[in-house]
């Protein structure tokens, strides 16, 4: 078990130069703590294990193990992009992420030619998405999660915990992109197998430049690269905070937790007791423990950096990850897919508006203080897709002017507001050691669920975000409210500054 997390120690950032990508090691990466960059997932199989794990027969046989990208297909059959056929498409989505395919899906429905551009289209997803099943059921979604759990439980620390009366699903992303694909080529949707390196703009329509040399004109573009930005602009130092977190879903002799409970955070940290350098660097950078368990011998298991600037190394979380496995019990005997999870949280939103549109990650749309983006993004999907059509509809915009009401329709006053809030949280977390954080989680989940779902589900726009804080700062210990006033102000302070000069 101590050589579990060892397989394969580097984490490699895709760093975007000129829309090519440059790979870096995690650990070696000066530009990683400021600078942007495109995380890449990947999943290991042993050469030759049919299967698809990683199985361990012994502990040393797990450093033998040469991790492979594993790549699963969906098996369709894509109608190709024509240029002879369609000369100017109506929407060009660039990125076939969950994002991107919700936009193409929605916008095709409505009878325009849309092209979808993205290096591995049949790529099932390489990400494991959680969410929460109100949020699925709200979009008819439900199809789309393979496992639920009908609660979920937070450990604050030893000997306290919370229940979470809210069910929670793992999105079954085979199921999504199968289904959003689909509809995708039955409304007329063509693909084009690239990456894209370039736009040029004239005045009604803009001209891509893939990397195998293809050209594809179109009227509206939408970039939907994720956190590798493909085509959207900023103009501000990009300065996120990171989500860091090393995920496997492992088959293991047996685990402590309930069956019908996800654990949402595990902020235990008794298995550092024996370490001490790892209990003082996790006492001031805390990572907790997501664990959806699917049976007495499968679990997913992640632990997780909520957030911190600079990010937390991979290796440091691994480390952390082993300590505690070990000090519960949890033997692995293999492991299905591992993931790297790098998810920039904050930072500024892009230039509003600009001439390409985008959604997703791109666009500034992961919260701040969670990293949750999924179910916001394919909320937004229709919001995007339907200014789309109608601006391009209406026949009396175009160019710069089309974009700049789709941008306003993505990212009205009340969205910015509720952004600059939710950054002001991340702010503050950014701020707490374990002991505040444990006394933060406290106090919030005692809160009312409007309240905790509503943030959560990015559902409260201010002045009800006030309301919330008002709430939370009740529920808070006196040891927790002098932390939030003393922790707080600055960033209350740059809240309401960015409130009062962004205007309409
Ligand atoms: C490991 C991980 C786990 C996550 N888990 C969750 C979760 O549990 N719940 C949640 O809500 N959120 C989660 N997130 C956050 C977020 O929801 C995901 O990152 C989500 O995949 C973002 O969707 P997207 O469509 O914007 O971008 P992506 O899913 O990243 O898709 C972007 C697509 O664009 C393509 N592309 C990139 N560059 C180009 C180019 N130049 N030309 C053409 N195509 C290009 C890529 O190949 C990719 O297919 C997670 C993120 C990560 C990284």
């Amino acid at each position: 078990m101590d050589t579990i997390l060892r397989t394969h120690s580097k984490l490699e950032l895709c760093h975007p130069l000129k829309g090519f990508a440059e790979r870096y090691s995690f650990l070696t990466a000066p530009k990683f703590q400021n600078q942007d960059f495109r995380f890449c997932s990947r999943k290991v199989v042993k050469k030759g294990y049919t299967s698809g794990s990683v199985r361990a027969k012994s502990s040393s046989a797990l450093l033998e193990l040469v991790p492979e990208i594993k790549k699963e297909n969906l098996e369709f059959e894509l109608p190709l992009y024509d240029p002879t056929q369609t000369p100017v498409v109506d929407l060009v989505v660039v990125g076939g992420g969950p994002a991107g395919l919700a936009v193409a899906q929605r916008v095709s429905e409505a009878g325009l030619t849309v092209c979808s551009i993205d290096p591995s289209p049949k790529l099932i997803w390489p990400n494991n998405y959680g969410v929460w099943v109100d949020e699925f059921e709200a979009m008819d979604l439900l199809d789309c999660l393979d496992t639920t759990w009908s609660g979920a439980v937070v450990f604050i620390e030893d000997g306290k915990k919370k229940y979470l009366d809210r069910p929670y699903g793992r999105v079954n992303r085979k199921q999504l992109k199968s289904k959003m694909m689909q509809k995708c080529i039955s409304n007329g949707v063509k693909f084009h197998q690239a990456k894209v390196v370039k736009v040029i703009h004239e005045e009604t329509k803009s001209l891509l430049v893939c990397n195998d040399g293809m050209k594809i004109q179109a009227t509206v573009v939408l970039d939907a690269t994720g956190f590798s930005r493909c085509l959207v602009r900023y103009d501000k130092p990009y300065n996120p905070g990171y989500q860091v977190a090393y995920g496997i879903l492992a088959e293991v002799e047996e685990h402590p937790f309930e069956l019908d409970k996800m654990v949402f955070m595990d902020w235990r940290d008794s298995h550092l007791n024996g370490n001490v350098k790892l209990k003082e660097r996790n006492r001031q950078i805390p990572t907790f423990l997501y664990a959806m368990p699917f049976s007495s011998n499968r679990i997913f298991l992640e632990e997780t950096s909520l957030v911190a600037r600079p990010g937390v190394p991979m290796e440091d979380i691994q480390e952390r990850m082993e300590a505690r496995l070990k000090h519960l019990g949890i033997k692995v005997k293999s492991i299905e897919e591992d993931e790297r999870c790098v998810i920039p949280m904050g930072g500024p939103l892009p230039v509003l508006p600009q001439r390409v549109v985008g959604i997703g990650g791109t666009a500034g749309m992961v919260h701040p203080s969670t990293g949750y983006m999924v179910a916001r993004t394919l909320a937004a999907a229709p919001i995007v897709a339907d200014a789309i059509v109608q601006y391009l509809g209406s026949g009396r915009l175009s160019g710069s002017a089309l974009s700049a009401n789709v941008w306003k329709d993505l990212w009205p006053i009340e969205r910015r507001r509720q952004r600059e809030f939710f950054c002001f949280g991340m702010d503050i977390l950014l701020k707490l050691d374990l002991d505040a954080t444990r006394r933060f989680f406290d106090a919030f989940f005692d809160l009312k669920p409007h309240y905790w779902h509503g943030f959560l589900s990015s559902r409260l726009f201010l002045p009800e975000l006030l309301f919330f804080g008002l709430s939370l700062f009740s529920h808070a210990s006196n040891t927790s409210r002098l932390e939030i006033m003393t922790k707080g102000t600055v960033p209350l302070v740059r809240l309401i500054n960015n409130i009062v000069q962004d205007r309409e």
